[in-house]
């Protein structure tokens, strides 16, 4: 099988995700929630959503317990504690997948959808062509 290879800035941990999970770009999405921005010190967080299947992470990274959701769901955010290289998150929610942060990876696939966009600074633009969501998509079942 044919991985894409992302690291954190130290490069102590690796996160592999097979070729076609991490072209499925219906599930690559662009985050503008407060904790996602918080996390990363940053304007948003582009990620993707994979099954654990398709994964493969060597070193150890050190897990935040993040109970300060919308909904109250605590949700696991992971993250290499030599560098603070955000690297995914999981929820409870979400069985089976982990959601992976596309910046520790070269050539990032365009989003298809916007999160919390009511949480987007004014001055920054909407994504051509993406799905723009208020706050959490509905899950579909
Ligand atoms: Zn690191
Ligand atoms: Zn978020």
């Amino acid at each position: 099988m044919d991985f894409i290879v992302g690291k954190c800035l130290c490069e102590q941990i690796t996160i592999s995700i097979t070729k076609e999970a991490y072209s499925a770009t219906d599930r690559t999405y662009v985050c503008h929630c407060k904790n996602c921005r918080q996390c990363g010190g940053s304007l948003s967080a582009v990620a993707v959503i994979v099954p654990l299947s398709a994964i493969q992470i060597t070193g150890e990274p050190k897990i935040y317990q993040d109970g300060k959701t919308d909904s109250g769901t605590v949700i696991q955010r992971a993250f290499c504690s030599n560098c603070g290289s955000q690297l995914y998150t999981a929820s409870p929610t979400m069985p089976g997948v982990q959601i992976i942060k596309l910046g520790l990876f070269d050539d990032i696939p365009k989003p298809s959808m916007e999160l919390y966009c009511k949480e987007r600074p004014s001055w920054e633009k909407p994504i051509d062509g993406t799905k723009q969501f208020h706050a959490m998509p509905a899950r579909q079942s």
